[in-house]
């Protein structure tokens, strides 16, 4: 009986879970509203058997309704975060909790019928109608904490992890089922003294459907990436690449804020980037630099040669600057020919060697169409002693550069003399 009870429990577990991947696989195709619904629909039977549907299997007396069910509709919601992104998947968490607390506000109201029977067998379950109270607002509170907490742990375990997909999947479900299935049996337990067998009969079950959901996902997870038999309209690398939503957003995040001409950082990037490396250079009590350069006579390159020359010719200088920066270093273009080195965790001195040596790089590496060399002025100033502020050491370079046009350009100004 046990074995006969185990094989339909395993079976439900697969129907289920490949019955709902395929409808948030083809989710392009057949519009989202598909899987959701019947996500939603699957959530009433899994209520109605949690509370009333109980087998008994090699490992205990377990509900399907609280593992099958419960446990695959976690596990989904999981997915569809790593296949969409969290504005998404907030819809069915949202969705879930506020159509449960309508449900149990419902019961309510039908409880306080007075129910006629059509026929003997067509009585009304008034019992079933009243563990819709305390019981499902506690269950759904569970969900709703569940469902976040998932997707949070599959996020936090992907910096540890970001190669292991199925591992990820697996070990975020075993703690968030644990979490619940305590969660759970204690208020059962308060309420119904209900015995500790229940509790590990309930979580051995959701342990095996689990690990019954994870070999499926590896499958399902194998046959996309091997551009197998399931086949999309968007490209099979796209459909189910290991990104999720944060992990898209950091990779569109590291290719924006990237000046088009020359590649390096723009001035966006500059505003936002800038002042946080000099804020945790200072916050370690060390200084910073910053350098600020700027092409001599450019106008003129352009006046002779035409635009498209001095863009080339501006691509290489910017190419070269970041050729001859340490990696540490932070490169932007803050306009026109002029660019902007915050250099991290480096005295004045130092910097002032690095700015020397860009100047003596550009001047030997970088010739205009004529092979007359190119030169480039700079000014430079230094956190702590010259200011504590972006905005201050920014102002302060740009008057030594301002200083270093005038002294004949080709050159670097820093401090004068006494105080350098
Ligand atoms: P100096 O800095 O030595 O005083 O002389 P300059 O001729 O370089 O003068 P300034 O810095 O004021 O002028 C910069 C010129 O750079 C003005 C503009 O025509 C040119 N420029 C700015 N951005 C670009 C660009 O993206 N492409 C090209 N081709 N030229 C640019
Ligand atoms: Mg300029
Ligand atoms: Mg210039």
């Amino acid at each position: 009986m046990q074995t006969w009870n185990l094989a339909l429990f395993v079976s439900e577990a697969v129907l289920y879970f490949v019955l709902m991947t395929t409808l948030l696989h083809f989710r392009h195709r057949i519009g989202l509203g598909v899987f959701l619904t019947a996500l939603g629909v699957m959530h009433f039977v899994e209520t109605y058997l949690a509370a009333v549907f109980y087998i008994e299997l090699p490992f205990g007396v377990v509900s399907p309704g609280s593992s099958v069910f419960f446990a695959g509709k976690l596990m989904l919601i999981l997915m569809l975060y790593i296949k969409e992104d969290a504005s998404t998947v907030r819809q069915p968490i949202y969705g879930l909790f506020l159509g449960n607390l309508v449900t149990v506000a419902m019961a309510q109201l039908l409880l306080l019928h007075q129910t006629v029977e059509p026929t003997a067998a067509q009585a009304a379950d008034m019992t079933f109608l009243r563990e819709m109270g305390l019981l499902m607002i506690w269950g759904t509170t569970l969900l709703y904490v569940d469902s976040l907490g998932i997707i949070l742990l599959y996020e936090r375990l992907g910096r540890m992890m970001p190669r292991l997909p199925v591992a990820r999947f697996w070990l975020s479900g075993a703690l968030v089922l644990t979490f619940d299935q305590i969660g759970f049996f204690a208020l059962l337990n308060y309420l119904f003294d209900t015995p500790p067998e229940v509790f590990w009969g309930g979580w051995r079950a959701k342990m095996v459907s689990l690990i019954l959901y994870s070999a499926m996902f590896a499958i399902y997870h194998r046959l996309l990436r091997g551009g197998g038999v399931l086949h999309s309209r968007r490209p099979i690398r796209d459909v189910f690449s290991d990104l999720t939503f944060r992990e898209r957003y950091e990779d569109l995040l590291s290719r924006t804020g990237r000046d088009v001409l020359t590649g390096v950082f723009d001035r966006s990037r500059m505003e936002i980037e800038a002042p946080r490396l000099l804020r945790e250079s200072l916050k370690e009590e060390e200084p910073a630099s910053l350098m600020i350069i700027d092409v001599d006579y450019f106008k003129s390159i352009n006046d002779r040669f035409g635009h498209l020359r001095g863009d080339a010719l501006l691509k290489e200088i910017a190419g070269c600057l970041q050729s001859t920066v340490r990696p540490q270093d932070h490169l932007f273009r803050f306009g026109g020919e002029e660019f902007v080195v915050m250099c991290p965790r480096t005295a004045y001195a130092e910097a002032l060697l690095l700015g020397e040596k860009l100047c003596r790089t550009i001047r030997n590496q970088v010739n205009n169409p004529t092979g007359e060399a190119v030169t480039i002025s700079l000014g430079i100033a230094a956190a702590p002693e010259d200011g504590g502020s972006f905005n201050s050491l920014l102002s302060l370079a740009d008057e030594r550069l301002y200083q270093a046009k005038n002294d004949g350009r080709n050159r670097i100004v820093g401090r004068p003399i006494a105080e350098a």
